[in-house]
């Protein structure tokens, strides 16, 4: 796939993509069900109905195109709704995760210029105390609330034919915030013409939807994730999105897998590993399933194994940016090599660079880099042109993450880069060592950050959390861990000090924050 295949036209509004479908009566949007077990679906045609209302009643309450609209809405049909008619209207989303809070909400409205917020109504109580610095135009999802419009009331009123915003390709159509594992949220800058060169890519190539699909993408609203997957891949390619409103379960993800015959399976690599660790796996068979991937964090080998052993899968990789867009991945048909995030995605330009801006060479460590000409960059940081400015070296925008390339072009990642531990001069990135640790029987999930040490500089150390079953008293174990990973990768990596969590810190999409961690140790050894 070339660059150019990857371009917009320049009129290009991005719902025009799943509107092609609302004229096929009969196809299934999505499937919906919730922790107790009550179920729904929505056509195509039916769901694009539902928009046209939607997007009357934002006009009707004078919102127009470019107008800013802050969205929290859980995994219901109603997100898909309303964020298609924001869309469809030619007004900016500011997708926002329910789990947010006061503060985070202040925080996007002010900087964000928001002009209207949409949310369901468990969430209103969040917005009681905003400063608004200009009037916000209120809806609510779900009841009735004082001081909020109804929505579902006024789109009952409403004409069911809306037209859809003659939007250039490099209107802005997403104001997405980052994950915030490493500081504060920035506000990432994204078109009509990025959601193309995404759905492009990732659909097709990565996701490999094909038709009649049915596909389940487990990221919440409010997430970039979101937005790739269940959002711009499902709908932009006419599956069927199963939507799944529940707490994470393993046995449960198995099992709702199973009951709704799921073709492709799209979660993170946390969720793919506690499904690993299930017993009785073998209880399980997953007979349509014919691809599955994992993103925002990189995947474990034994991951992949016991996908492979016990459902005859291969669980693909795929690396990207809340900034971008999949930029290196394990393609369907392309050999997988354990523990590599895959290649360059078609059409992306995406190198590995050194501090001069320099190509790196075959083994060597160094900055994954994409090209300022690859469609699916972002633009900018959101009135921020200093932080914009930072990223960029020569011809690249720098991701702040670090691998090496083999002799074959696949990436081998190391970390961010600031998570990368120097120890007596040696390199190390964490997640080889977490890599091999997470692999040993006792363990269900771990960080590996610096620690400082007087001799060394740093030293490699470990945050474990042990399976229920495990007494983290017995005196073998620290020792144990350590001869596993002695074993498993080069010696020096070891970590020379373990200590045992009941949990680790996360980001509220359920990133491990390595900072965090990171932080306490230079805290404690200054202590001491
Ligand atoms: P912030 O930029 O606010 O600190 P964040 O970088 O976690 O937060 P996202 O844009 O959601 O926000 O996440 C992108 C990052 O997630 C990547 O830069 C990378 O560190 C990590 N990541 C995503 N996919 C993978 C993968 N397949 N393997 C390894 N790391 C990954
Ligand atoms: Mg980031």
């Amino acid at each position: 796939m070339k660059r150019e295949e990857l371009i917009a036209p320049e009129k290009y509004n991005l719902v025009s993509e799943m509107e092609r479908f609302a004229k096929e009566p009969k196809r299934v949007a999505l499937k919906w069900e919730n922790e107790v077990g009550e179920t729904k679906q929505v056509t195509y045609e039916n769901l694009m109905k539902q928009v046209n209302q939607a997007g009357n009643v934002f006009s009707q309450n004078g919102l127009k195109r470019g107008d800013v609209v802050l969205i929290i809405v859980p995994r219901l049909i109603e997100a898909y709704v309303v964020y298609l008619a924001a869309l469809k209207a030619g007004m900016v989303v500011i997708p926002s995760s329910e789990m947010l809070r006061e503060k985070d909400l202040q925080y996007r409205i002010t900087h964000g210029d928001v002009k209207a917020v949409i949310s369901y109504y468990p969430y209103v109580d969040q917005f009681e105390h905003i400063t608004e610095t200009q009037p916000l135009i209120k809806f609510t999802i779900g009841a009735e609330e004082k001081g909020w419009i109804y929505l579902d009331a006024e789109m009952e009123k409403a004409s069911t034919k809306f037209a859809i915003a003659d939007t250039n390709s490099d209107d802005m159509a997403f104001l997405s915030y980052t994950s915030g594992t490493t500081g504060n949220p920035k506000g990432v800058v994204h078109t009509h013409g990025w959601a193309f060169a995404h759905l492009k890519t990732a659909a097709p190539k990565w996701l490999c939807i094909e038709d009649g699909d049915t596909v389940w993408a487990t990221a919440g609203p409010g997430w970039q994730k979101w937005i790739w997957s269940p959002f711009l891949s499902v709908l932009g390619s006419g599956g069927t999105g199963l939507v799944y409103n529940g707490k994470f379960n393993p046995k449960k993800y198995l099992s709702l897998l199973q009951k709704y015959d799921v073709n492709v399976l799209c979660c993170t690599p946390t969720e793919y590993r506690l499904m690993a660790k299930v017993d009785n796996l073998d209880e399980y068979q997953l007979p349509y399933l014919h691809s599955a991937v994992s993103a925002g964090e990189p995947l474990n080998r034994e991951v992949i194994d016991i996908f492979r052993k016990y459902f005859h899968i291969d669980v693909r990789d795929g690396y990207g940016q809340t900034e971008n867009t999949l930029l290196v991945g394990v393609t369907k048909g392309m050999e997988l090599k354990s523990g590599s995030m895959g290649k360059p995605t078609p059409g992306n330009r995406v190198e590995i660079i050194n501090d001069e801006g320099r190509v790196c060479a075959v083994g060597e460590v160094g900055d994954i880099a994409v090209h300022v000409e690859t469609p699916a960059l972002f633009k900018k940081y959101y009135k921020d042109p200093e932080r914009t400015a930072m990223q960029f070296r020569g011809d690249y925008y720098v991701t702040g993450d670090k691998a090496k390339m083999d002799e074959d072009g696949y990436f081998w990642f190391e970390g961010r880069s600031d998570d990368i531990i120097i120890s007596s001069g040696y390199t190390i990135g964490p997640f080889e060592v977490e890599d091999a640790l997470v692999k040993h029987p006792f363990v269900k999930e771990c960080a590996v950050v610096a620690s400082p040490d007087e001799i060394r500089g740093f030293i490699v150390k470990a945050f474990v959390v042990l399976k229920e079953e495990v007494d983290s008293n017995d005196p073998d174990l620290t020792r144990n861990l350590q001869d596993h990973v002695k074993s498993l990768t080069a010696p020096y990596k070891y970590p020379r000090r373990i200590e045992y969590l009941t949990e680790l810190p996360k980001t509220t999409s359920g990133k491990i924050r390595r900072i965090e961690l990171r932080q306490k140790e230079m805290a404690s050894v200054k202590q001491v």
